[in-house]
């Protein structure tokens, strides 16, 4: 059996927090506020595969409220939400994220952000794709005062 999941996060741009995406640290002059680290596209791939499990979402498991949480590193949440789809029956079959940001130009990261994620999903890298849009300077991520990330992906029974 398979089925698929679909996930997307905002996070508001501040000065004087790390831009961490992927579990990538990008240089920036603005980061990404949250509780956590605040990665905004493995919080969505997190929503996503949740979501294909009918798992509830990362706000159920890793709620904001615990102190426990603050400044988390997202990866090692991925890796707990893993776990999570495994203990359901499933496995990832394929995930494909897209980071909405007008800046910086994140080309240059994008292959270290996929083999970040495929090793903690403990997949091909092959099978995490990322893509990231410019939204035209329309909206808030155009203005530079967020980002959104919006992902699916497909999980199969083990
Ligand atoms: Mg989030």
């Amino acid at each position: 059996m398979i089925r698929i999941g679909y996930g997307m996060d905002v996070h508001r741009l501040v000065e004087n927090r790390d831009l961490i995406l992927c579990g990538v640290k990008v240089p920036h002059t603005l980061g990404l506020l949250g509780h956590s680290d605040a990665d905004v596209a493995t919080h969505a791939l997190m929503d996503a595969l949740l979501g294909a499990a009918a798992l509830g979402d990362i706000g159920k498991l890793f709620p904001d409220t615990d102190e426990k949480y603050r400044g988390a590193d997202s990866i090692l949440l991925l890796k707990r939400v893993m776990e999570a789809v495994r203990q359901a029956g499933y496995k990832p079959v394929n995930t494909d994220i897209t980071i909405a940001a007008q800046k910086p130009k994140l080309r240059p990261y994008i292959d270290q952000m996929r083999a970040r994620l495929a090793e903690a999903m403990e997949l091909e890298v092959g099978r995490v794709s990322v893509k990231a849009t410019t939204t035209e300077r329309l909206g808030y991520e155009g203005e530079e005062l967020g980002m959104t990330a919006y992902a699916v992906c497909l999980i199969e029974s083990l």
